[in-house]
């Protein structure tokens, strides 16, 4: 699949933000390790059915997908050449939750 389709694809999906610009991918490209590695498309989901929703459409068309939180792994573990879900937003969603456990 095309990157541009991913990104349109994407964009119909979600209502959340959907990246596909030279810096953003370059920004999303390193984490704390010393590895580097451009991503095809980096989405930042509103809600937990967004997040669900990109990674059914990443497995039925085939495209790696990787969860970011803060990006401070030490061994290049958020970074892939396909689908970077930024889970920035959702955080404090994370957080009610356990709070009301
Ligand atoms: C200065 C420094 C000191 C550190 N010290 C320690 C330490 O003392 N002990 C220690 O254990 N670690 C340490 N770390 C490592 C780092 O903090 C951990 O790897 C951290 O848990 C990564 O969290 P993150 O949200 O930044 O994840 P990322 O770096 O964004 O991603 C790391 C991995 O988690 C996955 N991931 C991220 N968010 C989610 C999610 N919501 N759901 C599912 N998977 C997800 C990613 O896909 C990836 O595989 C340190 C890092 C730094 C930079």
């Amino acid at each position: 699949m095309k990157i541009s389709n991913i990104q349109k694809s994407l964009q119909n999906l979600i209502t959340g933000e959907v990246w596909g610009d030279d810096e953003i991918l370059k920004f999303y490209s390193v984490d704390a390790s010393l590895y580097q590695i451009i991503p095809k498309v980096v989405v930042i989901p509103k809600t937990e059915n967004e997040v669900i929703s990109v990674v059914k459409f990443a497995n039925k068309n085939r495209v790696a997908v990787t969860a970011r939180g803060a990006g401070t792994g030490l061994v290049g573990s958020a970074l892939n050449d396909g689908i970077i879900i930024d889970l920035k937003n959702l955080i404090q969603l994370v957080l009610k939750k356990i709070m009301l456990r």
